[in-house]
């Protein structure tokens, strides 16, 4: 069993709301046993994400209690995580209060089972999926909007000390990195852009820290072109639309893939865009084409699935499997005529600079970074890192200009058919 020790030792991402890590620990399982060694979220009224995060792969199942009047008990998800024992020091308790979520708490259910209970407030449905590498829960729990609009103010929604002491060991560490304010966004700021509906938009560019993401012939690496991309889509989209935009990262720094998503709903973002350089095994494979979730319909798809995912072609099939689950809350229709106006508007753009641009055309995948996400949702593969042309190219900023303007036309096209709709 693998008893890695990355995920401690990677610093918390400066936008966690909040936390509850265990420090490295001395007691490591006994064989066959996972760590539970620590649990996350992000809020935003009528919707929390809560991630588990474990060292080994044990088996879990998630469960509901109902509200139960006679007692005062709240209604209650339950994951019961086989064959698992808590990090050393790892909290019990972590209040959130965010209107939905009161408190996750985990204490032992029987020899080799932790319960995780999250003390709801109210919810409405909720999604359980899981992450490898290292290996991770996720719950999205679903509100009524109308029930929680008295959610707590953001400030407060973060990893709190717990209330009241059980007999797991020993007391409450929270690391000062992830005990500090969540992102801050101005929520007032008056907007009067010309884009309809578009207020505020999550850029999320691919990759970053120990994760390069693919690497051209000539050791040009994918995370700084993303990073590059978005900064000038963000300047871009700011200037195009007056929106706000919000990047998932503004430098080099690893972000799970649950996080940027999770970002993109807790600022309530009205689209979200993630920037990737496409690779491949067939050095001659070339073009743009762009992303939203759905299943995958082809073998390509789903290799790009793969390695944007971090995970195996056949990984790929098992999240297949549970995306019908996952995929009520998807803006299904939306990304897909997102993804087609930004895939026209590169097409359209490129050509004039680039001749040779190959439309790939718009294509469905499960990509992680997209799972969960409640706005319009794409994943943009701007060309080939893999590409000896187009490797050149992506790391000129000629490239990196025109890629970004056609970006932003095709988010306006989108807006402005929007606009269409809502006024007739
Ligand atoms: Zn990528």
């Amino acid at each position: 069993m693998a008893v890695a020790t990355e995920m401690l030792a990677e610093p918390p991402a400066p936008d966690s709301a909040g936390s509850v890590a265990a420090t490295p620990s001395a007691v490591l399982p006994a064989a066959g046993e996972a760590l539970l060694t620590g649990v996350r979220y992000w809020s935003k009224p009528g919707y929390t994400r809560i991630v588990v995060d474990l060292e080994g792969t044990p088996e879990f199942t998630a469960n509901v209690l109902p509200a139960d009047t006679t007692s005062g008990m709240p209604p209650r998800i339950y994951l019961d995580i086989k064959k698992v024992r808590p990090a050393a020091n790892l909290t019990e308790n972590m209040q959130v209060d965010d209107g939905l979520l009161r408190q996750v708490r985990a204490a032992r259910f029987d020899p080799t089972t932790m319960r995780v209970v999250l003390d709801l407030v109210a919810y409405h449905s909720y999604k359980t999926f899981t992450l490898p590498d290292p290996y991770r829960i996720v719950v999205d729990v679903y509100g009524d909007e109308k029930a929680v609009l008295s959610a707590a103010p953001e400030a407060e929604l973060r990893a709190a000390p717990p209330a009241e002491k059980k007999p797991i060991p020993p007391p409450a560490k929270i690391p000062a990195a992830v005990a500090k304010k969540p992102v801050e966004v101005p929520r007032k700021a008056s907007i009067s852009g010309p884009a309809a509906g578009l207020r505020r938009i999550v850029v999320d560019a691919g990759h970053g820290g120990k994760d390069p993401g693919a690497i051209g012939p000539s050791g040009l690496q994918e995370k700084n072109i993303t990073l590059a991309m978005a900064k000038l889509l963000k300047t871009e989209l700011e200037r195009e639309l007056g929106c706000q935009v919000i990047l998932t990262r503004d430098r080099d720094v690893f972000i799970p893939l649950e996080e940027r998503t999770a970002i993109a709903n807790k600022v309530g973002a009205d689209l979200f865009i993630s920037v990737h350089a496409n690779a491949s095994h067939n050095k001659s494979a070339y073009g743009v084409e762009t992303y939203y979730l759905n299943f995958s319909k082809n073998d390509k798809a789903a290799a790009v699935a793969a390695r944007e995912n971090g995970i195996s072609l056949k990984q790929v099939g098992d999240l297949e499997l549970i995306l019908f689950d996952l995929m009520a809350n998807a803006k299904i229709n939306e990304s897909s005529r997102l993804a087609a106006e930004i895939q026209n508007s590169l097409v359209r753009d490129l050509k004039r600079e680039y001749p040779d641009v190959r439309d790939l055309g718009v294509k469905q995948g499960p990509f992680y970074v997209l799972v969960g996400a409640t706005m319009p949702s794409v994943l943009v593969e701007a060309a080939f890192i893999s590409h000896k042309r187009e490797e050149t190219r992506l790391a000129s900023r000629e490239f990196q200009l025109q890629t970004s303007a056609a970006i932003v036309k095709g988010v306006l096209n989108y807006a402005s058919a929007l606009k269409q709709v809502a006024g007739k």
